[in-house]
């Protein structure tokens, strides 16, 4: 039986070995922590539980296409009604925008006095965007010429003169609205990827698209269920997994074959195919001990974020699930983050509270505070005295919108920063995304999900085409799927 060796369990990592035991292969997974789900992790702090990174799900039909018939029915999630609680400093009352079209047009036009016309120009636009896009950048390799020769490829090459590569974000909303309070609106969808939407190409404007039109969700029993069930099904399908497993080495051939793969402990495990679910520079560095290609090198980083897990012996009735609490000067926030690598002076700051709609996740008198805010990558800023100041500023913003004295009320506290994301996941300077989407050529440069290097190497996962965040990683363990051949071809 052929066997392939995956590094690293994150979601990609998981999916991919569903695929792979499906086509007939003997699965293994080497995972350096002691469990599965990489940053779809999970913490219990006293009485509250806490998803630890993602916390924001679309399109849930990519992970419900890995199950079987049994799993399909115990993975339930909410779609939720409202998408976000939006503040901004100046006004009295927060944006309420619902999860419905044509719901939040109508209410997103009145709140900010656009026209409604405008609005839904931009969305019908974000759409378009999506049905151009998705074939050639999303859902298939961007480095075989299978993509380009097909016919949904020849149509959405066809088409790519109209995908806005040009203009940023910004100045693509701009010309599209007047009211500056909804421009902000619609750039944070920037940070869906750890992007800047003052330099991202406009093409990213089609990220509002996957939340309006597929809807934001939440599995009953929280974001880590996304990698218990993935998990469970590869289970079942005989996947076997090594936890507390460093991959720190590999064996190569002289036909540029990995053969076998060496762990922490100096075990040896033979592999006909190697699949690599960890940062592509990390998989350079410490398993192939290679240089790294010089155009992954010279990418430029995505944002990575600073989150506090407060339990908070209050209810807030005027909160949600997802909350945002807007920067009054959203471009230098940027410029801190991705120019200056520091602490910006406003910070946006998000707050996501799955006691709204998951009650067991805090106490009945409290919820379950995620608070976070997009930061830099690690250069070795994250010293205690500043992780001080971003906590005093996040509070001083809180403590300003709900007018309250929010550091009074936390009743438990843990923090993960960019140097934990990068320890604990392996991420490049604890960068969320891998590389970001500043530049219009970024989806280019990124690595491809095979390498053209070693034969039987091949990636998934955040840090590869098509890119981070879950439905993408899972996008990327589906391209596995279409170029591995079935383990008895
Ligand atoms: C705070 C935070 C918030 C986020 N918010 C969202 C969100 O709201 N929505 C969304 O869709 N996405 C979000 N993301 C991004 C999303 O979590 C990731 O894009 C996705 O989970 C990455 O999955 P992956 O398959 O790349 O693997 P990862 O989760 O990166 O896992 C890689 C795994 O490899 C293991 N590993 C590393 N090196 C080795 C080695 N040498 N040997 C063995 N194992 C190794 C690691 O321990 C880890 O388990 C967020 C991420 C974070 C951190």
């Amino acid at each position: 039986m052929k066997k392939a060796g995956i590094i690293g369990s994150g979601i990609a990592g998981l999916a991919s070995a569903i695929h792979l035991a499906r086509k007939g292969y003997k699965v293994q997974v080497f995972e350096q922590a002691p469990t599965y789900g990489g940053k779809l992790g999970v913490a219990h702090i006293g009485n509250y539980r806490f998803d630890l990174g993602p916390s924001l799900f679309t399109m849930p039909h990519f992970v419900e296409e890995l199950l079987d018939a049994e799993l399909l029915k115990k993975f339930q999630v909410i779609r939720l009604k409202t998408l976000c609680h939006y503040f901004y400093d100046h006004l009295e009352k927060p944006f309420i925008a619902s999860g419905e079209i044509d719901k939040f047009i109508q209410e997103a036009a009145e709140y900010f006095e656009e026209n409604p016309e405008n609005i839904q120009k931009f969305l019908k636009k974000a759409k378009e965007l999506y049905n151009i896009t998705a074939p050639v950048f999303l859902e298939n390799s961007l480095h075989k010429l299978s993509t380009y020769t097909s016919k949904t490829g020849r149509k959405g090459i066809a088409n790519l003169w109209r995908i806005d590569m040009f203009n940023s974000m910004n100045s693509a909303l701009e010309k599209q609205f007047n009211n500056p309070q909804l421009i902000q609106l619609f750039n944070r969808y920037a940070t869906y990827n750890g992007s800047n939407p003052y330099k991202a190409p406009a093409t990213l404007n089609v990220i509002p698209h996957l939340e309006f039109f597929y809807g934001a969700y939440l599995p009953i029993k929280g974001m880590r269920n996304i990698a218990d069930i993935v998990y469970e099904q590869a289970l079942k399908l005989g996947v076997e997994f090594y936890f507390d497993t460093t991959i720190n080495g590999a064996e190569i051939n002289s036909k540029h074959r990995i053969t076998k793969l060496v762990s922490n402990k100096n075990e040896v495990f033979d592999l006909d195919m190697c699949i690599a679910n960890i940062d592509v520079k990390l998989l350079y560095r410490q398993v192939l001990k290679a240089p790294i290609p010089k155009r992954i090198e010279n990418a430029e980083n995505s944002s990575s974020a600073l989150i506090f897990y407060w339990g908070i012996k209050q209810k807030f009735p005027e909160l949600d699930v997802h909350n945002i609490l807007f920067s009054n000067n959203y471009k230098e926030e940027f410029e801190a983050i991705f120019d200056r690598k520091s602490l910006q002076n406003d910070p946006t700051v998000y707050i996501n509270i799955t006691s709204k709609q998951i009650p067991t996740d805090a106490p009945s008198y409290g919820e379950n505070w995620f608070v976070m805010i997009n930061a830099a990558h690690d250069t070795g800023q994250y010293t205690p005295e500043y992780l001080e100041e971003v906590r005093d500023r996040i509070i001083k913003k809180i403590n300003g919108v709900l007018k309250v004295d929010v550091a009074s009320l936390i009743e438990v506290e843990d923090i993960l920063q960019p140097v934990t994301i990068a320890s604990r996941t392996g991420s490049d300077k604890g960068s969320l995304y891998g590389s970001s989407s500043n530049n219009r050529m970024s989806a280019f440069f990124r690595q491809s999900n095979y390498s053209s290097q070693f034969k039987n190497l091949y990636f998934c996962g955040g840090s590869v085409h098509p890119g981070g965040g879950i439905p993408l990683c899972l996008l990327g363990a589906g391209i596995l799927n279409k170029i591995i051949p079935n383990a008895d071809s």
